[in-house]
């Protein structure tokens, strides 16, 4: 960095006085990441209010070779929006650009601000009788800019895709400060390079996202949730293979977790109960959602889907939900996994995915192999199985200090399970992206051709290397 006083009298007078802050007790709350790993510094906080704020303060930190960590809701998984501890870094907030600039009711697209937080799409959409369909445990502070750069997956990935199948149009500020212009979508445009496609995923490393038109959906005329206990995991992906052959585009979502792991939950939710009577090995949530036109047959379709697994003996038990608010009760189940395992104790978490036939032996082999490893710890595998992408979390084992373990024995296992991924031909990250977390992990076990083409993209684009130095590459 140059002279840093200079730099910030320059930013003050870009963005304002509201634009720029020092202030301890207004900066202290975003330099840690959400899962308490990573606490960073920062020289001060950026919040822009136009796109063309944004391509201003860029030019300067390029000028006086600030680097910029963008932030949206900071609810990532990977340390990616928390600075490093130098406090020579700047700290961009996209959260003031918050509007949604229009929906296009017939063309079914939004197009927003890197700021809009998730759950407010969500109401706007509903609001004309559309949907955005892309959900998340953090939608009350994940942002469209944070989703975009992180590629986020979520619940309904199965049918819908990640983000990347949800973008149409972006904009985005450059490293040299330019403004990447694609927000008007176009069905069939091919003018070389899908440029949008190389920001979404890459952490803010090559620009910073300031405005997307994203895809939307009907709303759902009617939705169908089964929770079901099975015997095994193999019986799980069969009876996803089953419901996929029976339902096809219908089906939402299929999510899996073991006995112990819902046993797990419902101790930290006092007031839930299991959906099942007896106890299961495994047990599969199951959404199916119908638009306006076979909506009215869903529930006699779902019906028959299900007596036709019983036959085959591929379920042990199933309930379907009887009303909504059985319904959402089942989601709670599941989207409460997260924080039942954190009260539970200390554990290292893993968002890994292998091709989808290989999960039921992936997950063997790993919890078997960890456990072996390291007595008295417990392996809970859990998570969106109809897109082969598993949590795999390790518990210590009962009464352990849980930052001396952390400390000892978090890094061997995490090798050691993204050892298993890698000879699975998995991924280490499948969707809360790389960040500082595990940018080891990717250089240790990535294929060293797509790690030089990653490094000649960013030297290319940000050859002064202001973007969110230190994360991902
Ligand atoms: C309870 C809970 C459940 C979650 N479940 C899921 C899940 O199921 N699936 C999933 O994929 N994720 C999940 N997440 C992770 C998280 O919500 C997503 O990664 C989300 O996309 C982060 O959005 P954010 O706005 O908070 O981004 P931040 O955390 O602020 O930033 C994330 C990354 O994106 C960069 N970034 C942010 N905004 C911009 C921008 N405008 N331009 C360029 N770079 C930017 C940051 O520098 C950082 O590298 C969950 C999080 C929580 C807390």
């Amino acid at each position: 960095m140059t002279d840093p006083d200079a730099f910030l009298s320059a930013a003050r007078a870009t963005l304002g006085e509201r634009g720029l802050t020092g202030d301890p007790d207004l900066v202290e709350p975003w330099l840690t990441d959400w899962r308490g790993r990573f606490t960073g510094r920062a020289l001060a906080l950026a919040s822009p209010a136009s796109t063309s704020e944004v391509a201003e303060l860029v030019r300067l930190c390029g000028a006086h070779r600030v680097g910029i960590v963008p932030q949206g809701g900071n609810s990532g998984m990977s340390g990616g929006a928390t600075p490093d501890p130098s406090g020579a870094q700047l700290l961009l907030s996209l959260r003031r650009m918050n509007a949604i600039r229009a929906i296009d009711s017939d063309a079914r697209q939004a197009t927003c601000e890197a700021g809009v937080i998730l759950e407010t799409l969500h109401h706007a959409a509903e609001d004309r009788d559309l949907r955005f369909p892309l959900s998340l445990g953090g939608k009350g502070s994940a942002t469209v800019g944070g989703l975009i750069s992180t590629n986020a997956g979520g619940t309904q990935v199965l049918r819908h895709g990640s983000m990347r199948a949800l973008v149409l149009g972006l904009e985005a500020v450059m490293p040299d400060g330019s403004i990447f212009d694609q927000l008007t979508p176009l069905k069939k445009d091919n003018r070389g390079f899908d440029l949008k496609q190389l920001l979404i995923g890459s952490e803010g490393t090559l620009g910073i996202v300031t405005a997307a038109t994203l895809k939307l959906e009907p709303a759902v005329a009617a939705r169908t949730v089964i929770w079901a206990g099975l015997d095994s995991l193999p019986a799980a992906r069969e009876l996803l293979l089953h419901c996929q052959a029976a339902e096809g585009e219908a089906l939402e979502g299929f999510e899996v977790l073991p006995g112990h792991c819902l046993a797990t939950v419902l101790r930290y939710l006092p007031d839930a109960r299991s959906p099942l009577a007896g106890e299961h090995r495994w047990h599969a949530l199951i959404e199916l959602d119908a638009g306006s036109r076979d909506a009215d047959s869903l529930a006699d379709r779902v019906e028959a889907m299900l007596a036709a697994a019983f036959e085959r003996g591929v379920i042990a038990d199933a309930v379907i939900a009887q009303s909504e608010a059985q319904a959402e009760a089942f989601w709670r189940i599941r989207e409460s996994i997260a924080p039942a395992e954190r009260a539970a104790g200390p554990a290292v978490q893993h968002d890994v995915s292998v091709p989808l036939a290989s999960v039921p032996g992936f997950v063997e082999e790993a919890v078997a192999q960890v456990e072996g490893r390291w007595p008295g710890s417990r392996a809970v595998a859990f998570g969106h199985l109809g897109d082969g992408n598993v949590h795999f979390h390790v518990i210590a084992p009962p009464g352990s200090d849980g930052p001396r373990w952390q400390e000892s024995d978090g890094k061997p296992i995490s090798r050691f399970v993204h050892d298993i991924v890698a000879r699975w031909r998995g991924s280490i990250s499948a969707e809360h992206g790389i960040g500082q977390l595990k940018r080891d992990e990717l250089h240790r076990l990535g294929d060293p051709v797509a790690l030089a083409l990653m490094a000649k993209i960013k030297a290319a684009l940000d050859p002064v290397g202001i973007m969110n130095p230190g994360k991902l590459l």
